[in-house]
């Protein structure tokens, strides 16, 4: 099929891009790297009036390690997953986030914050930034918000961008030092969607006790989910096998998948409790803690 006929804006800028979003209303769309909305308005499953390109916004093109890992609307995966510090094991998550993001043909276009914004039920990004504790900065006619992402992901492809606002960047707290993570994913086939994948990002204490951990789930409910039990049951533990389990039966009680291709909910949900724990697992092995 062909899409609905549609306006055009190319965005030289953001305020350009805002000052279209803001003439538009609710029949403007952003358009980052075109790899779910092109697909989605060719099925007409979106048919927004007006597209506003924002790819020609070079400032927006950017990845910045100061304070906090700050990432730019118009950054596509391909720049992260290329990134030096991707490969030290405080971003182990990421690391291993951007290489399952469907394949490099997609990655070279698709952008991190546009998949938050597009806000996929088995989004991986989305995932990641819920246990990595991401914000989602946004702009429009009254200025800046910094939304946290709990908050930012409202429901199945819905998020807290109102009309005539656009996400400008993703936020993400540098882990600390004694920290790691891992993304767990189980697909059908290289490039598909998560049947089930879990995100676990890990922060060990001086005495090596967990002080803090981040789990969240995807393809487990409307949109990525947080397991905060999971996060509360392994928080002020010694890594064990027994802390592990548990948090690895509270993500399979979280869990809420629906049926599909790709899997029942029954076989969904034992996964979530797997991935989880497999994810544990590995962050800790990536801080030398066998549990
Ligand atoms: C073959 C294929 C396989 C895929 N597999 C996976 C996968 O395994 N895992 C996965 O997570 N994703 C997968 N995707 C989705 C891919 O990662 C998407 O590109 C991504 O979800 C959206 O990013 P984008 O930059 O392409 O956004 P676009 O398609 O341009 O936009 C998506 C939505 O977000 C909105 N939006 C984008 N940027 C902004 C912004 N800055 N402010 C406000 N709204 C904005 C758009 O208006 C639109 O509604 C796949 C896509 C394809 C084509």
């Amino acid at each position: 099929m062909i899409p609905a006929a549609f306006d055009y804006v190319r965005a030289h800028s953001t305020d350009e891009a805002l000052a279209a979003l803001q003439q538009h209303g609710a029949d403007a769309r952003v358009l980052a790297g075109g790899q779910s909305l092109v697909p989605a308005m060719r099925f007409r499953l979106a048919r927004p009036a007006v597209l506003v390109d924002i790819n020609p916004i070079r400032d927006l093109d950017y990845v910045q390690m100061n304070g906090a890992l700050t990432i730019g609307a118009t950054t596509r995966d391909m720049t992260v997953e290329r990134a030096t510090w991707i490969k030290d094991a405080q971003w182990s998550l990421f690391h291993d986030v951007s290489r399952v993001v469907a394949d490099p043909v997609v990655r070279q276009m698709a952008t991190v914050v546009g998949s938050l914004c597009h806000n996929d039920p088995a989004g991986d990004w989305t995932t990641a930034a819920l246990a990595a504790r991401a914000e989602v900065i946004v702009r429009g006619a009254e200025g800046e918000r910094t939304v946290p992402i709990d908050e930012f992901l409202v429901d199945s492809f819905t998020t807290a961008v109102g009309d005539g606002e656009m996400a400008v960047a993703a936020r993400f707290p540098l882990p600390g030092d004694r920290s790691a993570g891992s993304y767990q994913k189980v697909e059908r086939k290289v490039g598909d969607f998560a049947t089930a994948a879990a995100a676990v990002q890990i922060t060990l204490d001086a005495n090596g006790t967990i002080q803090q951990a981040g789990i969240a789930l995807s393809a487990a409910g409307p949109c990525a989910v947080r397991v905060a039990e999971a996060e509360a049951l392994l928080a002020g533990q010694k890594p064990s096998a027994d802390a592990i389990r548990a948090a690895a039966e509270a993500a399979t009680r979280k869990s809420e998948p629906q049926g599909d291709l790709r899997g029942s909910v029954e076989y969904k949900k034992h996964l979530a409790g797997v991935l989880v724990a497999r994810g544990v697992r590995q962050a800790l092995a990536r801080l030398g803690v066998q549990a």
